[in-house]
Parts: structure tokens; sequence; C-alpha cells
């Protein structure tokens, strides 16, 4: 891998390299990486990886090569204090509740300290602290040059550092916003390079359809309301008008979020726009917005923040008469809501060409790596999402010895899934398997309702300590798991990947189903019927290869290290019934099989013995 990073560096060509668990993938980018003497981005998959990067493998190889260049993190404005919001809330107090107005006095002691201004390094204030939003800035909210902190602020000194380094290490969002942000002339963030690196890259389609797409949401718009009100309260005293628009807009978006009805999670925008409820509702949100942009309008200039908001009221409006106009062609049409909030969205059906379009503008070498790319051995499917069929391109297994070091089992007999008390039946069936391994155990779900009842069955049965996420973060719940060394972590979404539990702490893990997404997504569903009007097989092209790569990314979080064993369950006769269930078994590390449970409690209590 590193001799085939090295030559795509050099001839400034394309590399996709699948790098199966424990083939030292990133080794083997950082040091030609380092070699190279060109300027490199480094992307990886979420801050936490990032900071695993940047903290713990970039200089365990600099310095192992003796490199003497300059390094730098760059993370997403959000994860940077603002002066000037932290100014603009301690003027105008106010609303806060009495917890938030302490974590402001704390920050304000802080940020006179703090000299990279990276939240996550100030202590004393919690990850959910309603204060973060208030005191960091957005892409529509911050004041740029106009900006009177402008010379002692965090995300421009960040940025600065990232330019004049040889090494950048950043995340997929941010690397992605940036590609957007410049394309609608606003600042540039990261820095032109020679060499660019995805690390986690089986996420950049998914992501970069996010970032090419269009959304607004309540909380952009509430936001906005906050902002003309701080600035009435603050500079522009005589203007009571701001007050009453800003005050319409919040009760609008509010309106608006009622109209949508329950929570529920993603929806069709075409077919709700059809709705004559939400069409008056959505009516009036756009009055509102028009009336502050009127209002806002005949203050322009007497402050920063106001002229600020007026951008932004134009961008909404733009946003939303575009989001209105639900007849093009070649996008999801989307929305999502919360208890609270809520989010209308449209997302193009494809990346590849624009991906394309961003790589041709920059010739540069652009390097892709995953422990998940291919499918079926091939990574086609990744190279099509993105539009990077040019590109070299190299599968490497992982070296681990998966015929001693695991099994995989299948159990005969499973509950039928969907039908009333199917996860407490499963939940007694895996019983003696969980209480033989002493806890030690993720059992990965693929919905929020079967994790639920999973764990709540688990909890009356077990006395073994039963985790489950959301209850606490997910560092948190990781750090439990760790220290109790005997529980039963039950999780979905992000517990399938980016996390590493090795040794004997986790020998142990349960998939509930194969990971299909559910139909009903809007996008998908639009992917799907894309790729049935372009002649191809829905289920195939799309959904399959996708449920292959989640699968593959939950079964990685087994085997760790070349000591580790585990069984791995998954609780899914389609894996062995149905013809495409090979597609996934020839994707899945070569372990042995089996359907029998008896066998793989043996298997564990001979890897408990040793
Ligand atoms: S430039 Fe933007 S991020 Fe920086 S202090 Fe000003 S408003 Fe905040």
């Amino acid at each position: 891998m590193a001799g085939a990073v090295a030559r795509a560096i050099s001839a400034k060509s394309e590399l996709v390299v699948e790098a199966g668990t424990g083939t030292g993938k990133t080794y083997a980018y950082l040091a030609p990486a380092l070699r190279s003497g060109k300027k490199v981005i480094i992307s990886t998959g979420s801050k936490a990886l990032q900071d695993q990067l940047y903290s713990r493998d970039l200089p365990t190889v600099a310095k192992a090569l003796k490199f003497k260049g300059a390094l730098a993190l760059l993370k997403g404005r959000s994860n940077y204090l603002c002066l000037e919001r932290l100014e603009q809330q301690s003027m105008a107090g106010g609303d806060l509740a009495q917890q938030a107005m302490s974590d402001l006095v704390h920050l304000r002691g802080w940020s006179a300290e703090t000299v990279e201004g990276d939240i996550s390094t100030c202590g004393g204030v919690a990850e959910d602290s309603p204060i973060w939003p208030l005191v960091t800035s957005t892409n529509d909210n911050c004041l740029g040059s106009d900006c009177p902190q402008y010379k002692d602020c965090f995300v421009v000194k960040a940025r600065r550092k990232a330019l004049d380094a040889d090494i950048v290490v950043v995340n997929h969002h941010l690397f992605l916003a940036d590609m957007v942000v410049k394309e609608s002339g606003f600042a540039e963030l990261i820095p032109d390079a020679d060499v660019m690196i995805f690390d986690e890259a089986h996420q950049v389609p998914d992501i970069a359809s996010q970032y090419f797409g269009q959304q607004l949401s309540s909380r952009q718009l509430l936001d906005l309301a906050k902002d003309i009100i701080i600035a009435y309260r603050t500079e522009i005293r005589d203007v009571q008008q701001l007050q009453k628009s800003a005050d319409r807009l919040a009760a609008s978006t509010q309106d608006f979020r009622l109209a949508l009805g329950d929570p529920g999670f993603r929806g069709n925008l075409r077919d709700l726009l059809s709705n004559p409820t939400i069409q008056r509702a959505l009516l009036l949100l756009d009055d509102a917005l028009e009336l502050c942009y009127d209002v806002v309008k005949l203050s322009l200039g007497r402050s920063a923040l106001l002229d600020a908001a007026y951008e932004r009221v134009a961008l909404y409006r733009g946003r939303l008469k575009r989001l209105k106009d639900v007849s093009q062609p070649g996008f999801s049409y989307w929305y999502e809501c919360n208890s609270r909030h809520f989010v209308l969205a449209l997302t193009p059906l494809s990346v590849a060409e624009r991906f394309r379009e961003v790589m041709d503008e920059r010739p540069a070498s652009w390097i892709f790596t995953s422990a998940t790319l291919a499918v079926n051995d091939q990574v086609s499917h990744f190279v099509e999402r993105l539009g990077v069929t040019q590109a070299e391109s190299l599968i490497l297994s992982s070296p681990f010895d998966y015929a001693r070091q695991a099994l995989l089992c299948v159990p005969r007999n499973l509950p039928l899934s969907n039908r009333p008390g199917s996860s407490r039946q499963l939940a007694q069936m895996l019983t003696p398997l969980i209480e033989a391994n002493q806890g030690r155990c993720f059992f990965l779900c693929t919905s929020h309702r079967v994790m639920r009842e999973l764990a709540a069955t688990f909890r009356a049965t077990l006395t073994l300590p039963v985790l489950l996420q959301g209850e606490t973060s997910k560092g948190e719940l990781l750090r439990q798991f760790v220290a109790a060394g005997n529980a039963l972590l039950v999780a979905t979404s992000s517990f399938w990947e980016g996390v590493d539990v090795r040794g004997d702490l986790l020998s142990l893990v349960i998939i509930d189903k194969l990971p299909f997404a559910s139909p009903d997504d809007p996008l998908l569903k639009a992917r799907m019927e894309d790729c049935t009007l372009r002649g191809g097989d829905a289920f195939a092209d799309v959904q399959l290869p996708d449920a292959v790569i989640a699968l593959k990314q939950g079964v990685g979080r087994l085997i760790r290290d070349t000591d580790d064993r585990g069984v791995l369950v998954i609780c899914d006769n389609r894996l062995v019934m149905r013809p495409y269930g090979e597609v996934f078994v020839n994707s899945l590390p070569p372990a042995p099989r089996t359907r029998d449970l008896a066998k793989a409690l043996a298997f564990l209590r001979q890897t408990t013995a040793e």
C-alpha cells in the first residue's frame, strides 16, 4: 500500500485502497505522504479519528522519519470559541438559564487563557451545554473580515496555521463544506494541496450528497431571529420593529414545526408540500422572512451583526424558494422533524459528476482508503458513486487469522422479526451466550425500537451491567464498557463504526439483522428509482452494496488485533437462505461458520479458558 501511495503521489494520480483491519493503512499512507515533501491534506471520518491521527499516529511516523515540516489540525468552525458571539451574548445576557449563565461566565475566563480556542480542551462546561451554539459560529453568522475580533479570532488563527503547514488533518465534513463554500464564493477554508488523502473513505459519498444539496432548518431560522434580537438589544435600540419581526419569524418557525405533526423520521417533501395546511404554514414563514428582510434592510450599516443577519435572511429566502420548487428532477426532496425542530432539504441523487469536477479542478493526487470499500471483492460501487472511475485500485485483506481467531454463527430457529415479542425471544435465545461470555459483548441493532426493547429485556433478566446508547455520550459509554469488564452494550448507528475495543474486553458481537436501509427513506427511494430509470437493478446496485458495507463495518468491531478471539452472531436467516446472502458472506472476513449456538458457546468458553 505504501508503494502504491508513493506512486500515486509522484504521478498525481488517483488511488482507491481497501485495506482490511490490522493492515496498518494509516502508516502506509502517512509514511509516503511525509516523505513526499509535498503539501498534504488528510481527511478522516470524525473529530475523534482526527484527534487520534493528529496526536498519536502522525507524531509517531513524523518522529520515525525525522520529519521537520509543520503539522496542523483544522476542525470545523463550530469547534472553536467565537469571541464576537461570546461578547454579544455576554452583553445581551437576558433569557439564559442559570446553568447557561454560569457556563458563560466560565467561558469568559477561559477565553483569556486559551491559545487555540478549541472547545474540546475547555473543561468545566458540559459537552451538551446549551451555551455552545451561542458562543460558536456558523458559516451563516460569522461576520468574517468585518468582525471587530477578526485579528484574535480562533477560527482565523487555525486556518492560518493550516495554510502554513505541510500536513493538515481535517475531517470529511470540513473538506466537503469547503468545496461548497468555495464554490459559493466565500472564503476558502482548506488550502490547496498537492495530495488529498481520505481515510474512512466509504463515508465520503453520503457526506458529499449532504453538502452538494441544500437545507433549511428551524435551528437556522431561530438563530437568525435570536441574532436580530441581540443586535436590537445591544446596538440598535431605537428600532423596535427589529424585535417584532424577529419574534414573528420565531413564532412562524415554531408554527411550521407544529403543522408537520408528530415527530417522525424522514419524509418526502414533495408529498408534504401538496398538503394545504403545510402550504399555508409555509406561506406565513415566507412572509415572516420577507418582513425581517424589509425591516433589517432599513438599519443596514449600523451593526456588523445585523448586516450579516441581512445576508442570511436573503440566503434563507433563496433556499426556501429553491426547496419549494419540487419539480426539478435529479434530486431527492425530503424533510425531517423531531419534537422541536425540522429540516427541509434537497439532495442530489448522484454526487459523481460534481465530485469529478472538483477533482479535475485540482491537479493533485487523490487517495481514498478504508477497511470497507469492496463488495464481493470489487470497489466498483464506491468508485462509481464518487466518480473516481479512473483510479487505480487495490484490495488488501486483513492479516488476521480469522480461521483461528473468529467464528461466525447464524443461529437456527430465529424468531420471526417484526412480530410482537420477537425482541424478547431473541434476547432469551442469546442470554446463555452473553452470560457464558461474562458480557464483553456489543449487541448492534438496526433500529432504535429493537435496541430499546432488547435493552429493557436484558435489564430485567441479566445480572450483568447493560449499557444503552443514548443514555450518555458515546465516549462515556465506551469508558463505562471498558471499566466494567463484564458489560453488555446495546447500541445502534454510531457504534457500528469507528469503535476500537481490543483484547478480551470485547469478544462477542451480535447483530440483530442485515443492515438494509429502510426503503421508506426518501433519499434511498429516490436513488433506487433513479437507478431503475438508468436501466440498473435497484436492489443489486444500490440497496445491497450499501448494506454489505454497513455489515462489514459492524463486523469489524470484533477482531481488532492479532491476539483477539471472538464470536460474531448475525441473527438473520437471509444470510444463508437468500441467494444474495452469498454477496454478504463473500465480503466478510473468512471466519469458519456455524448455525449451532452450542458451538459458538464452546468457542467462547475455550477463548475464556485460554
Ligand atoms: S470572525 Fe467569525 S468566528 Fe471569528 S470571532 Fe468574528 S464572528 Fe466569531
